[in-house]
C-alpha cells in the first residue's frame, strides 16, 4: 500500500515492496553504476575514423603536444577494440553503411562525438550536395555534438571532457535502451 510512510512498512510484516520499487535508487546498483562509469571514462579508447579534413585536427591531437593519453584514451584501429567514434569529417551516402557497420561492430558500452560541421549537418556540402548525409545522427546515436569548420584540437579535448562528464552519470540500464533501441532501428531501416 503507497499510503504507508516507511515506519508502517518496516512494522507491518505483511507490507513488501516490489521488485521494481525503488530499482533505480537501488544503493547496490548506483554503487556498480558509479564504479562501471569511473572506469569506463579513465580509458575511452577511440577508433580512427577520418572522412575529410577534420580528421587533420583530430591526427593533430594525437601528437605529444596535447597530450592526449593523459585521459587514457588510447587510438585504436580496429572497432571491436574501440569504445568511442568521432566521426571527423563528411559523412557521405556511399560510406554510411560503412560506419553504420564499424559503429555496430563495436562492443557494448559505446560513444559517439559528431565533429565539425559537415557530421552534424551535412556543412557546406547541405545546399545542393545529392551525396552528403545531412547528419550523423540519422545513423547511429550520437552523445556529443561538436561544432566548427573545423574544430581545433581544444575543443576535441573540451568534447571529451563533456563526454567523460555525461559517462559519470550513465546508468547501465539506460546505454543498453540507447543500443537496443539503434539495433531496432538499424535492422528495421536497413
Ligand atoms: Fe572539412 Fe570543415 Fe567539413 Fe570539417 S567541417 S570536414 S574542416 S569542410
Amino acid at each position: 500500500n503507497s499510503n504507508l510512510n516507511s515506519q508502517e512498512r518496516i512494522i507491518n510484516p505483511i507490507e513488501r515492496p516490489t521488485v521494481t520499487q525503488d530499482l533505480s535508487e537501488n544503493v547496490i546498483l548506483t554503487t556498480v553504476d558509479d564504479l562501471y562509469n569511473w572506469s569506463k571514462l579513465s580509458s575511452l579508447w577511440p577508433l580512427l575514423f577520418g572522412t575529410a579534413c577534420c580528421f587533420i585536427e583530430f591526427a593533430a591531437l594525437i601528437g605529444s603536444r596535447f597530450d592526449f593519453d593523459r585521459f587514457g584514451l588510447i587510438p585504436r584501429s580496429s572497432p571491436r577494440q574501440a569504445d568511442l567514434i568521432i566521426t571527423a569529417g563528411t559523412i557521405t551516402m556511399k560510406m554510411a553503411p560503412q560506419l553504420v557497420r564499424l559503429y555496430e561492430q563495436m562492443p557494448d558500452p559505446k560513444y559517439v562525438i559528431a565533429m565539425g560541421a559537415c557530421t552534424i549537418t551535412g556543412g557546406m556540402f547541405s545546399v545542393d550536395s545529392p551525396t552528403a548525409v545531412r547528419g550523423v545522427d540519422k545513423l547511429i546515436p550520437v552523445d556529443v555534438y561538436l561544432p566548427g569548420c573545423p574544430p581545433r584540437p581544444e575543443a576535441i579535448i573540451d568534447a571529451i571532457i563533456k563526454l567523460r562528464k555525461k559517462i559519470s552519470n550513465d546508468s547501465i540500464q539506460e546505454r543498453g535502451q540507447i543500443a537496443q533501441t539503434h539495433r531496432y532501428y538499424s535492422t528495421t531501416h536497413n
